[in-house]
């Protein structure tokens, strides 16, 4: 047995591969995790339910995650074991029952598929030990709970609460984070969503989330520390806001039907679990989040943008770059005379921005043409590790220089176009 640990030590593709093979057969277990488990809940209340009242609880078969063995909904004929084998099985099988031919949900495949992926990114992130035994189990748990939240609206404490007292006692030792900050993260975790739902029943007379979406944050604060709470809350609510309102489109899913809010946690959480290790967002693209902001002077972008890059999530922020391009010296501002006029160059050669705005702003031809100059598409300003070719950046190393044609003074005085 050591000898095949210190394989897997010493072989990180051999890691990766024995735990996303592991992680498609946690995925399997895991889809009778999400089927059973609300089931097992309503059994219980049902018989406090009963008992509280007095009654004899009602007479039930044996049900839990073990017993009894899987079997087809519409036919009952038991899944053999040829017939369990995650993802395969259910190409081979045509997704239809081999019995009765009804069909089988795509949602097994893509749970243990998604199981066995992100169990394959942990352990590419953190490698062989302790830190990604850590992170497979809160990934195993947050999958869980995001498919019962979707299915049930219910985020069950045998999951939630056991995941909060393993946060803590992970970072007993610093995990992910030290004890002091997991310990306040899991309170302020807590209280946040706590007074958040208060705010809005009191103002609106309608609760907004459940106590699981509670215990859940306390949870991620658990793992993580409360310094990751803020990015958590607006990651969520801007992932939960776009696709709740893509559903009330869609579906025309009534306004006020509710939408779970711990899958968006749940993504937060996740997202940042696997960005500990290097200070990226998911690297694979696979939970991939790009978060735009725009809004007015004042409304808190940069604070925002701030807030992120300290997780070390990487930040584009074009306000800065527009800046940066209209620097004295800067080719734009050529572009930018022919385009608008030459009196918009003072006569030193610096952009006169009073008249500019006003120019600019008078007319949304105008303002187009500048958009056009300032912020060029995503094709002519991508974000490259290293100096962009032409322009003489000085490479740090690991850090992101965007390229952009026009932006080519980087030994300029006020220039600063080296992101995090
Ligand atoms: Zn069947």
């Amino acid at each position: 047995m050591p000898a095949l640990l210190e394989l897997l030590h010493d072989q990180p593709a051999l890691f990766v591969t024995t735990v996303t093979l592991f992680g498609l057969m946690v995925g399997s277990f895991l889809n009778v995790v999400i089927h059973r488990m609300p089931k097992m809940m309503e059994a219980e209340w049902a018989r406090h339910h009963a008992e509280s009242r007095g009654e004899a609880s009602p007479p039930s078969a044996r049900y839990n995650l073990v017993v009894p063995r899987s079997a087809c909904p519409t036919c009952g004929h038991q899944i053999s074991a040829i017939e369990n084998i995650p993802v395969l099985s259910y190409l081979a099988l045509g997704g239809k029952c081999s019995a009765c031919k009804a069909p089988i949900s795509a949602r097994y495949p893509l749970v243990e598929a998604l199981t066995g992926t992100l169990s394959g990114l942990v352990a590419w992130q953190f490698g062989f030990g302790g830190m990604a035994i850590a992170a497979l189990l809160f990934t195993f748990a947050l999958i869980a709970l995001t498919f019962i939240d979707f299915d049930t609206f219910l985020l069950p404490d045998d999951i939630t609460l056991p995941l909060l007292w393993a946060g803590l006692l992970f970072n007993l030792g610093g995990g992910f984070t030290d004890l002091h900050s997991a310990v306040i993260g899991a309170v302020a975790g807590y209280l946040s969503l706590w007074s958040i739902y208060w705010m809005f029943k009191l103002v609106t007379g309608k609760e907004g989330m459940g106590y699981g979406d509670f215990k859940l944050l306390a949870a991620i604060g658990a793992w993580f520390g409360w310094q990751l709470l803020p990015a958590v809350i607006l990651l969520s609510s801007l992932a939960g806001s776009v696709i709740g309102i893509a559903l009330i489109i869609l579906a025309r899913h009534g306004r006020n039907v509710p939408i779970p809010f711990g899958p968006y946690l749940a993504l937060g959480g996740i997202a940042r679990c696997s960005g500990a290790a290097t200070g990226t967002l998911l690297p694979a693209g696979l939970l991939m989040i790009i978060v735009g902001l725009t809004g007015g002077i004042g409304s808190g972008k940069s604070e925002a943008a701030r807030m992120f890059a300290d997780l070390g999530v990487p930040v584009v922020d074009t306000d800065q770059i527009a800046h940066e391009l209209t620097y004295s010296g800067q080719p734009a501002l050529q572009e930018i005379a022919t385009a608008l006029g030459d009196d918009t160059l003072n006569p030193d050669g610096s952009l006169n921005r009073a008249l500019l705005r006003q120019r600019v702003f008078a007319d949304p031809a105008r303002r187009r043409r500048l958009e056009a100059i300032l912020h060029p598409s995503s094709g002519t300003c991508t974000a490259v590790a290293g100096p962009a070719p032409g322009c003489a950046v000085p490479d740090t190393g690991g850090s992101t220089a965007v390229r952009n044609p026009r932006l080519c003074r980087p030994d300029h005085p006020q220039s600063r176009h080296r992101l995090r």
